[in-house]
């Protein structure tokens, strides 16, 4: 009875495994018959659990490969490629380094981009994931898809007005009349590239529902959904055409409990189905914290991104199903990798950028997703904006850049 049932374990896993290897290949563009990639073994380690070195010294076509050998022989029209392009992709964007590497993170549980491995290879501001898929398609003689391009122009409301002394003064006061309220101005300046890009430019919002339950001092000051301000937003949301997700809180990612109250509290706000999520911090400190999302109905997920630097967390610019390196599931959740978030170019602690150059690095990051026909996601908080010239200039400079790029 014990062997059958381990008999069945193995079974499930290596039909997993076969699961996981279908989606990647997809994902890379090695779905064609006419290319081999011969297996390292290492995505069948990682199933088993076991700790996985991969290799910082290896390179395919200029391309860093995490596991396998090097060489590629072609013969007939087929080619065969020793470097494990497949369990590669899969420990990038299965978040391997979290699981099975030494994850440096900084005082808020998230890992460290510079120091993550993609951080010491020096391609946090590549795509690794896609950069195989060019070259495999390439070979294989397809299309890049540079078409399917999108922007997506992504703001956290973590707060709506000031707090502090004035906020029961200040709460007599319009909430548009708030420096905080800078929608308006964001929607201003984007108006030219949703115009031209149609539905290929869209713009989410994503508030916090924690007000009134269990929150960290990184959560403070916050808004009630059931108070006029957030109305006042919903309102603006529906007329302007932009979509609302939530805003995890801070410990959110930590309790479910909190995520359930906090979905269900903005569903009741909003009379309609939450199915959109970014952590407040960008603080989803585990692969597994997908996991709860999908269980508890998510669709999208917006965090993936790392806060000290821009780039690409996951190898890609693309958006891509969870990818459990645990369980060897690929789930329904779709993640959505961060490009750019406002405060990483600019803060001391993160690239420390001034506004000419965090411009300039924005619209290489740019380039980069446009080349990869990947979505371009911008994270700029509507209290950066509200705060100073920088950002509202940065922000500026990039949307232009855009208009006249695409
Ligand atoms: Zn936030």
């Amino acid at each position: 009875m014990v062997f059958l049932l381990y008999f069945c374990e193995v079974i499930k896993k290596e039909t997993m495994i076969e699961d996981v290897v279908k989606y990647v290949k997809e994902v890379i563009g090695a779905d064609d018959e006419r290319i081999e990639i011969v297996d390292s073994g290492a995505l069948m380690a990682m199933s088993r659990g076991e700790k996985v070195t991969p290799r910082e010294d290896l390179t395919w076509e200029g391309v860093p490969v995490l596991f396998g050998k090097e060489g590629m022989e072609t013969h007939d029209g087929r080619i065969k490629i020793n470097a494990d392009l497949i369990a590669s992709a899969a420990y990038v964007l299965g978040r391997g380094d979290e699981l099975f590497g030494d994850c440096e993170r900084d005082e808020h549980g998230r890992q460290i981009g510079k120091k993550s491995l993609l951080g010491r290879l020096g391609w946090t501001e590549r795509p690794l994931v896609d950069e195989y898929r060019r070259i495999l398609n390439h070979l294989t003689n397809k299309t890049n898809n540079e078409d399917e391009f999108k922007v997506i122009l992504t703001h956290d409301v973590d707060v709506l007005r000031r707090g502090g002394r004035m906020a029961t003064f200040m709460s007599l006061m319009d909430v548009r009349k708030s420096k905080h309220w800078t929608f308006d101005w964001m929607r201003m300046v984007s108006e030219p590239l949703r115009r031209k890009m149609k539905e290929k430019c869209e713009e989410i919002v994503f508030v916090k529902a924690s007000y009134g339950l269990k929150q960290a001092k990184e959560d403070e000051p916050t808004y009630n959904l059931k108070g006029k301000d957030f109305c006042v937003l919903k309102d603006w949301c529906r007329k302007e055409g932009v979509r609302i997700g939530l805003h995890g809180s801070y410990l959110s990612g930590q309790e479910t409990n909190l995520l359930i109250e906090e979905k269900n509290r903005l569903e009741v706000a909003l009379c309609e189905k939450v199915t959109m999520q970014r952590n407040h911090f960008l603080r989803q400190l585990s692969p597994a914290n997908l996991v709860t999302l999908e269980k508890l109905g998510f669709e999208d997920d917006y965090t993936t991104g790392w806060a000290d630097c821009v780039g690409f967390k996951i190898g890609t610019c693309r958006a891509v199903r969870r990818l459990d390196l645990v369980t060897m599931e690929v789930g329904s959740l779709r993640t959505h990798p961060l490009s750019i978030m406002d405060c990483t170019l600019t803060d001391e602690k993160y690239m420390g950028l001034t506004a000419e150059p965090a411009k300039d690095k924005a619209i290489e990051i740019a380039k980069v997703v446009k080349r990869y026909g990947g979505e371009l996601i911008l994270l700029w908080h509507n209290h950066t904006v509200g705060k100073g010239e920088a950002h509202r200039e940065i922000y500026k400079r990039i949307v232009e850049s855009l208009v006249k790029d695409v």
